[in-house]
């Protein structure tokens, strides 16, 4: 069976990211060594696009972008379908970007000014609680 690890696509210098851009981290290449790569993007699989507005959760849950559009479903859609994409993978150990409101450990607070609360994002939220393996880098 192979050994699979699932990485957050913008993590390897995939340009999924809102502004089209990527978050390539150096770190990335210890934690993948070995293993077969997966790579996920639970906001593209969710049915945004790149580039993106950029949105945050707000204290309610909802999760809108900074033009004020409720993009809650995409987000949850994107968390259930990396959900039923790693488990058809077989594949528990995840390394997601750290800040991302899907992705992060540490999510933005919801008003748009650049304060980041401990509070996961929702691909994060359903994978731990389905018992996933989260590594967590910026
Ligand atoms: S949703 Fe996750 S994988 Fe996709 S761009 Fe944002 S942080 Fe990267």
């Amino acid at each position: 069976m192979r050994d699979y690890i699932a990485v957050s696509a913008c993590l390897v210098g995939a340009n999924t990211k809102f502004n089209g851009k990527n978050n390539y981290n150096p770190k990335i290449k210890d934690l993948i060594k070995g293993k077969t790569v997966l790579l996920i993007c639970p906001e593209l699989f969710g049915g945004l696009e790149t580039p993106r507005d950029v949105s945050e959760e707000k204290e309610d849950g909802r999760i809108y972008s900074i033009n004020g559009e409720d993009v809650t479903d995409f987000f949850y859609n994107g968390a259930y379908k990396t959900l039923e994409f790693l488990k058809n993978h077989n594949c528990y150990d995840v390394v997601l970007k750290n800040g991302s409101p899907s992705c992060g450990e540490y999510t933005y607070d919801g008003i748009f000014a650049k304060r980041k609360i401990k509070r996961l994002g929702v691909t994060a939220r359903l994978l731990k609680d389905k018992g996933f393996n989260l590594t967590y880098i910026d």
